[in-house]
């Protein structure tokens, strides 16, 4: 009988108001996996309403920093202990490769760690005052419920960037998973149950993002929205919380160059290459989608990576051998292959694949894919396609390739290719983006703070700035003179 896996409320499992559930796939294999709650607006609003009740608790309250710390570092440790069993649920729910799934989820506690670390550590400040008597400081409190919507492409990797600063801070939170991976973020809100979280700092509700999500993002009582997913409802989003003012830290879509230099070393580049838009399928919001070569090393390094191209194996992601598993739905699979036949009738040229390979199994596999002749300007270019698809273009000079690479409506990330240290540092300091990886590609760390520039987001992720997204300042002023307060007409200092 198939698994059926109820929202997460107060500590307990907490079937739909609506009695109704969704099904979630394996894309691979296209067997039912399990179904999962379809959340409404009363869901919602009972989660919202136990996390704003745990958040008003004498008991979470009381919680000092110090305790959050160590409740966060057992929540790592139980990940950590479970990493397997959470690689595998995440690679059948989004056909991502099982042993990407289990690095991922093997370094998943660091997340943990590195903000039960810094829990105590959030602090204000003595500001000066131009009177001896009157003292003025700074203090960082948390929000209150913050609702966490993620997407399916990195399901725990995507909310633990939220759920460990929100924690650490003192927030609690209701999370709405895509509905795609729905599987993994249930089990993690019981296992920060077990850790020793109070029911209720941990809300789960699953289902639809026009249902749920939406429902998540109209409470009124939600102090902040913290979003991973696409430009389009991340703009939804936005306008949908501004009457509110309420803050909103957005992480959305990229169409990221990857850029090579004459002077780089080719054979390195061109494993970036593949890394950047070939791992995962090419579904991540880093993928290195647009590819500028410097016209003399061009030929080389096209040729360097359509035959690694031709070589990586596709088939089942839980097979050790496995290179490229499929997409994570038929959706995705049919964006893919439109896109592929649009580049070709912008007039681009089909450098190896676009077609759905026959791997003997059903699932949504497409060919890692690259397009020639294609130009900066056409749609394929300039659209997050979020599957294996390169489109390779030349370049002559420096300035060109930094107009180029700058022309884009997003500016998430940036892959240089050089030995050439001052060009590097002129690239990192010109190019529009929130990450530029030198040498590199598709390096993360829960250390590192980073951001989306333009359309591809608002606000920190990771790092200490994370902290401050979660906590709002409060300034105060206490005067130590009980004398006459001097003149009432005129403002205090
Ligand atoms: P998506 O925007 O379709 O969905 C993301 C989440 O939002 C899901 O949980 C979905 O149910 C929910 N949602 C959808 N409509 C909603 C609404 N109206 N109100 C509230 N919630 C709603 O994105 P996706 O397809 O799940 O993920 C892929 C996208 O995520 C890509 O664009 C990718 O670039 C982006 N992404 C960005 C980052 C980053 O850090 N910048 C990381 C990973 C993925």
């Amino acid at each position: 009988m198939t698994d059926r896996l109820d929202h997460f409320i107060a500590g307990d499992h907490s079937p739909p108001a609506n009695g109704e559930y969704l099904t979630s796939t394996n894309p691979a294999t296209l067997e039912t996996l399990y179904e999962f709650a379809r959340g409404s607006a009363d869901d919602v609003a009972k989660a919202v309403d136990s996390a704003r009740r745990t958040f008003e608790t004498r008991e979470w309250r009381r919680t000092t920093p110090t305790q959050r710390g160590h409740l966060l570092r057992r929540l790592g440790d139980l990940i950590g202990e479970n990493a397997d069993e959470l690689a595998t649920l995440e690679s059948q729910d989004n056909g991502k490769l099982l042993r990407e799934m289990k690095g991922q989820l093997q370094g998943l506690p660091e997340y943990l760690y590195y903000y039960g670390g810094l829990a105590d550590k959030v602090q204000g400040s003595q500001i000066p005052t131009n009177s001896p008597e009157v003292i003025n400081f700074t203090q960082r409190e948390p929000l209150g419920v913050v609702g966490a919507i993620t997407p399916w492409n990195s399901p725990l990797t995507l909310t633990m960037s939220k759920l460990a600063p929100a924690l650490a801070a003192g927030n609690t939170l209701v999370i709405k998973p895509s509905e795609y991976t729905s599987r993994t973020v249930l089990r993690v809100a019981e296992l920060a149950y077990e850790a020793g979280f109070p029911a209720g700092a941990v809300n789960v509700v699953t289902g639809l993002g026009a249902e749920a999500g939406q429902s998540l993002v109209d409470s009124p009582q939600i102090a902040k929205i913290s979003f991973t997913g696409s430009t389009r409802t991340g703009a939804a989003i936005a306008r949908a919380v501004a009457p509110r003012f309420i803050g909103c830290t957005l992480e959305l879509g990229g169409k990221s160059p990857n850029i090579v230099f004459e002077d780089a070393d080719v054979s390195n580049a061109a494993m970036g290459v593949i890394a950047g838009i070939f791992a995962a399928a090419g579904q991540t919001c880093i993928a290195g989608s647009r590819v500028f070569a410097h016209r003399r090393i061009y030929d080389e390094l096209l040729e360097k990576v359509t035959e690694r191209a031709s070589t990586i194996v596709i088939g089942d992601p839980m097979a050790p051998e496995t290179e490229l598993g499929p997409l994570a739905f038929a959706n995705q699979l049919d964006k893919v292959e439109s896109y592929v036949h649009l580049g070709v009738d912008e007039g681009g040229r089909l450098a190896y694949g676009g077609r759905r390979p026959d791997v003997g199994l059903p699932g949504y596999f497409f060919e890692p894919t690259v397009l020639t002749d294609t130009h900066n300007e056409m749609r394929i270019c300039q659209e997050e396609i979020f599957g294996p698809v390169a489109a390779i273009m030349p370049f002559d000079t420096e300035d060109e390739v930094l107009r180029l690479a700058n022309d884009t409506e997003y500016g998430l990330a940036a892959g240089v290719w050089t030995s050439n240290l001052q060009r590097a540092m002129r690239m990192s300091q010109r190019l529009e983006a929130g990450t530029i990886w030198t040498n590199m590609y598709r390096a993360m760390s829960p250390m590192s703070p980073r951001q989306g520039f333009k359309n591809s987001g608002v606000g920190i992720e990771h790092g200490f700035e994370s902290m401050h997204e979660y906590t709002r300042l409060k300034s105060l002023w206490i005067n130590t003179d009980e004398g006459p307060l001097a003149d009432p007409f005129v403002l205090g200092r």
